[in-house]
């Protein structure tokens, strides 16, 4: 560990296996050129093989110490650090500053995984991709498909906006400290055009919330406070069906017609 103390309130478990590292880094296929973004570079297992193959990197990290260290290992024309939170980060200005979408890699802090997540789908117009580590779960929440378990809010709320693959999964053993969970990693790709249109992302927000804060209940129950059961039936959705029985579609559907309905 090179006599960095691991922090566990910036969730810090470091890869620590050069396979995984290699693997990841083929997943992404670093160009030259590119706007590569790491989150949360750490003790930089990924940020030196990043900038082997690409030349330079952009990373955001928010523990000082290692941002230090990670300053004297990496000369500021390869690496460009910015000492940050990255649920606060700006990664639209920094995009329109490079004039070019950005492409995200980061074995995430998982404790923040999904506000992060939400955060960076915030700012989707600026992204060309993410490759993400998350823990296992997490990710096979982010890729289910209606009507099994995992399928939930984060579900719904990405595959709005983009494609999800799970490319393989990294084991405990491959970090230090091991965390007690697999992890896997997810490639995140804009749907761009693809897209379902949104006439208001907040009211689609708030819906997709309500339709999961109590799983078992059926819509008619869940969203009494966002409309009656005529606008579920209006928009081809049964009443009695419950939110993880419903297609992102049906969501859109759903909220486009109440937007429109005022
Ligand atoms: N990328 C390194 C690796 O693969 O070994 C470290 C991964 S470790 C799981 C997560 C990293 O994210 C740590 O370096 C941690 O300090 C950093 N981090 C945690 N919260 C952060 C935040 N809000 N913004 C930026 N970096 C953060």
């Amino acid at each position: 560990m090179q006599g960095h103390t691991p922090r566990r309130r910036f969730g810090q478990n470091f890869l620590a296996d050069p396979h995984y590292v290699r693997r990841i880094v083929d997943a992404v296929n670093p160009q030259p050129g590119e706007a590569l973004v790491e989150i949360g570079p750490g003790l930089g297992a990924l940020t030196a093989e990043l900038i082997a193959r690409a030349g330079h990197l952009y990373a955001i990290e928010i523990d000082r110490d290692l941002a230090a260290r990670l300053r004297e290992r990496f000369s500021e024309t390869r690496l460009t650090l910015f000492e940050d939170d990255a649920l606060r980060f700006d990664f639209t200005r920094l995009s329109a500053e490079l004039s070019t979408p950005l492409r995200i890699i980061g074995n995430l802090p998982y404790n923040i995984s999904s506000p992060l997540l939400f955060h960076l789908a915030h700012n989707i117009a600026s992204l060309r991709d993410l490759h993400v580590m998350l823990q296992k779960e997490v990710v096979a929440r982010m890729a289910a498909k209606p009507s099994t378990p995992d399928y939930g809010r984060l579900s719904v709320m990405l595959q709005a906006k983009f494609a999800i693959t799970r490319l393989f999964i990294v084991p405990p053993g491959a970090f230090s400290p091991a965390p007690k969970v697999d992890s896997a990693v997810a490639r995140l790709t804009p749907l761009g055009e693809r897209a379902p249109q949104l006439a208001d992302e907040s009211l689609f927000a708030r819906l997709v919330a309500a339709a999961f804060a109590q799983r078992r209940k059926i819509l008619r129950n869940a969203l009494a406070a966002h409309c009656a059961p005529d606008d579920l039936r209006a928009a081809g959705i049964d009443p009695q069906a419950r939110g993880e029985n419903l297609a992102v579609d049906d969501f859109v559907r759903l909220a486009n017609r109440l937007a429109r309905d005022g």
